[in-house]
């Protein structure tokens, strides 16, 4: 059985993985655009920040895939997807026929339409020539703008810090992370950020990146001016689609997929930040693995596994804060019952977000020992009701309220 994978990163290399585990006589083929071994993303924070050196961010050596006999294919792009026939175009002008593909095409940076964003030290952070160019121009330049508070435009922002710059984050909402901070939470985490250096703008809406040929600031539309010669978007992602768009299957915000991961053309599944499931596209790693375990089961023995969602977790860490959201952490306050516990000066969060009495959601700033417990309770869909007034003291036991498994 021949399998084809297109793209090089997490989804597509644990699929390559899971396929040859289960099936030691199977063809694997893995073409990628990038012309790099598998490495990981968050890694190139550390990169940037110089930390670790550009070998450092690789995962998985050439051996490694030669191994495992998984023909990777690096600089290659697959330009033309023909799904009755099986048959896929490379952008070396050559043609690969399959019988199970895999799309890992991952997602791109997205730039809001602004004036500017084409001038000399503007850039997005995806992947690791992105990150090469950051670092050279960073060692140029004395201030950096983020655009964007949310998770990755943070842990850039921490990173250009590390590496001596200044660096103001511009976010849009009203407060830092609105995707997983409710406005008391980002309060906390901001103080911490602002200790640690970083100067923060919330509701600043970027008019244009001005400079001549290269951007020495950023207007925003309430006509403040915030220094900074290397400005960064990280400004949310696209799935990359164009390849499934071109080839006529299923496509919304990403690729339609199926329990089974299945898109809409026969023996073509999706996996990663590619892949929409139940109208939904993650953006984020644990998924993508889940993903890409599930379509290479598939992919081996068509129907044989299933996908249901992954609960969508994220662990941030800034300057010595962790911050956890869980599942349905920014609700109407009129739909759900939240619990709250707030400690500035210690820097600590804890929310809790009940339905039916049941905890669907959570943000956890500082509290790590809680993650696990909170995270299964949610799985588990323990009804806490009669414990919610004791739900947030200090000396609770969460663990005493899971079932044994
Ligand atoms: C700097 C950074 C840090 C991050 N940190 C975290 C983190 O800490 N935790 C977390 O959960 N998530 C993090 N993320 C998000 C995470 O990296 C993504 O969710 C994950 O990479 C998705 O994996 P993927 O395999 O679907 O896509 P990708 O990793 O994007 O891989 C897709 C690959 O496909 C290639 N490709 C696309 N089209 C084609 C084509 N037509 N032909 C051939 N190749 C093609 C692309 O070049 C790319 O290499 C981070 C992202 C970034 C940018």
């Amino acid at each position: 059985m021949k399998h084809v994978i297109v793209g090089n990163g997490v989804a597509g290399v644990t699929a390559a993985q899971s396929i040859v585990r289960a099936d030691p006589t199977a063809k694997v083929y893995i073409f990628g655009e990038e012309p790099h071994l598998y490495y990981r993303r968050p890694l190139l924070w550390e990169f940037i920040a110089g930390q670790i050196e550009q070998d450092d961010v690789y995962f998985r050596p050439a051996d490694w895939y030669a191994e495992r006999g998984i023909h990777l294919h690096m600089g290659i792009r697959a330009t033309v997807l023909v799904p009755l026939e099986h048959r896929l175009t490379l952008s070396d002008g050559t043609t690969v026929t399959y019988d199970r593909l895999l799309l890992a095409t991952g997602g791109r940076p997205f730039v809001p339409s602004c004036q500017g964003t084409g001038k000399q030290g503007v850039f997005t952070l995806r992947t690791l020539d992105d990150a090469l160019a950051i670092k050279a121009y960073a060692q140029r330049v004395s201030a950096a703008v983020v655009i964007g508070g949310g998770l990755l435009g943070l842990e850039t922002a921490r990173a250009l810090r590390t590496a001596g710059l200044d660096v103001t984050v511009v976010e849009f909402a009203p407060h830092l992370l609105p995707r997983q901070l409710d406005a008391e939470g980002a309060e906390v985490l901001q103080s911490l950020l602002e200790a640690q250096g970083l100067q923060i703008i919330t509701g600043g809406a970027i008019q244009a990146v001005h400079g001549d040929e290269r951007a020495d600031c950023i207007w925003l539309q309430d006509e403040r001016v915030v220094p900074g010669e290397l400005v960064i978007f990280s400004t949310g992602i696209r799935s990359e689609v164009a390849l499934a768009q071109a080839a006529g299957l299923e496509v919304k915000r990403g690729v339609v997929v199926d329990k089974q991961l299945q898109t809409s053309a026969e023996d073509v599944l999706a996996a990663g930040d590619a892949a929409e499931f139940e109208g939904r596209v993650y953006g984020i790693i644990p998924p993508a693995i889940e993903q890409a375990r599930v379509a290479a089961a598939n992919m081996v023995a068509p129907g044989s596994a299933t996908y249901t969602g992954t609960l969508p977790a994220t662990t941030l860490k800034v300057a010595g804060a962790e911050l956890t959201s869980l599942g349905e952490s920014i609700v109407d306050t009129n739909e759900a019952v939240q619990l709250r516990h707030t400690d500035f000066p210690g820097g600590h969060y804890r929310k809790f977000v009940l339905r039916e009495g049941r905890v669907v959601g959570a943000i956890l700033l500082n509290d790590n020992e809680r993650v696990r417990p909170i995270t299964q309770l949610i799985e588990q869909g323990v009804d806490v009701s009669a414990n919610s007034d004791h739900l947030l003291d200090d000396d609770f036991d969460l663990k005493s309220l899971l079932q044994a498994s």
